[in-house]
């Protein structure tokens, strides 16, 4: 029994890697069209609002969570939200097994711990049903979030890309897809109008974070000093994995066989943190040693102003260079 609990725990140990591997591994080498996003010291972003968008419980902490925190820290008031409910759970050997309620529990409280740690103001649950996303209604969807966008005033979004390759997962695209038309919809006086009855105010996104399993990466962002803030995020999805406590559980198991890994520590959080450094931020690390920073995320990065816009904010800043008092 033991040894077979033993084997289990590094089977899942295998498999929580090969799962953040399989979720985090943009497949484009780097190229001299990639923007390198630095760290800021300052808040230049002050008074901006951020709203990040996922899922699932586990899609900001495993593809976006250090450049969440980044944007919060440089002065962007950040707000989370999850459309599914996670019913699911996820692949098996990861996170902690349960019913379909207690799936729904579980992430329901890691989620309210995923916003904690990145420093989010808030954060919405949408409550869709777990891979059943495929037939919402995409209008339905596009509506919720134009609400929620004119709620908060919402400048920049975080969130799949829709137009990222080998997605499998219905809830990633059918997001991305509302996500994207909403951003623009949002902006306009006759969409959804009854909405500034209620006293809301029309808000375009400007720009677009787009994360994927292979995006067009056009942006990579330097996450060395919010390395922690991810780690806790991935940390903090217990029901779901790959992280959480799967570091404490494996010290545990290899203390009943009277063996230890120096990796984990001498207690529980100090193993679980390290588990996830050394297991699921190898392809955050080998990113940010290709553009010379500790730790990094990728992004398909949509600037102000890019086609489809209603106001290009570049001609305001032209108009300012430019105009010339009249004759
Ligand atoms: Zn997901």
């Amino acid at each position: 029994m033991l040894r077979r609990n033993f084997c289990s725990t590094l089977l899942a140990a295998g498999a929580a890697s090969r799962m953040a591997r399989s979720q985090i591994t943009p497949q484009q080498p780097p190229s001299a069209g990639v923007f390198l996003e630095l760290s800021n010291p300052g808040r230049p972003h002050q008074g901006k609002v951020l709203l990040a968008v996922q899922a699932h419980s586990d899609d900001i902490p495993l593809m976006a969570a250090g450049t969440v925190a980044k944007l919060i820290e440089e002065g962007y008031t950040g707000y989370l939200v999850r459309a599914s409910n996670d019913d699911m759970g996820d692949a098996p050997g990861l996170g902690t097994i349960g019913t379909i309620g207690e799936h729904v529990l579980g992430n329901q409280r890691d989620t309210d711990e995923v916003s904690r740690v990145l420093g989010c103001k808030s954060h919405f649950d949408l409550n869709y049903n777990n891979h059943r996303m495929g037939d919402v209604s995409l209008n339905e969807l596009i509506g919720r979030f134009i609400f929620l966008i004119r709620l908060v005033q919402a400048d920049t979004v975080v969130c799949w890309d829709p137009w990222g390759h080998d997605e499998e997962n219905p809830d990633h695209y059918t997001v991305a897809k509302a996500v994207e038309a909403a951003g623009w919809m949002a902006g306009r006086a006759h969409d959804f109008a009854e909405h500034f009855a209620a006293g809301l105010k029309p808000k375009s996104i400007q720009d677009k974070y787009y994360f994927a399993r292979r995006p067009e990466i056009t942006r990579v962002v330097d996450i060395s000093r919010q390395v922690d803030k991810r780690v806790d995020a991935i940390r903090a999805n217990v029901a779901k994995g790959p992280g959480g406590h799967s570091g404490s559980r494996l010290r545990a198991e290899l203390a009943k066989r009277n063996q230890r890994l120096p990796l984990l520590g001498d207690d529980d959080i100090t193993a679980d943190r390290n588990y996830i450094k050394e297991f699921d931020l190898t392809h955050s690390r080998e990113l940010g040693k290709q553009y010379g920073v500790e730790f990094a995320e990728a992004f398909h990065y949509i600037p102000a102003g890019a086609a489809g816009a209603d106001f290009d904010p570049r001609i305001d800043a032209y108009v300012k260079q430019h105009a010339v008092p009249a004759k």
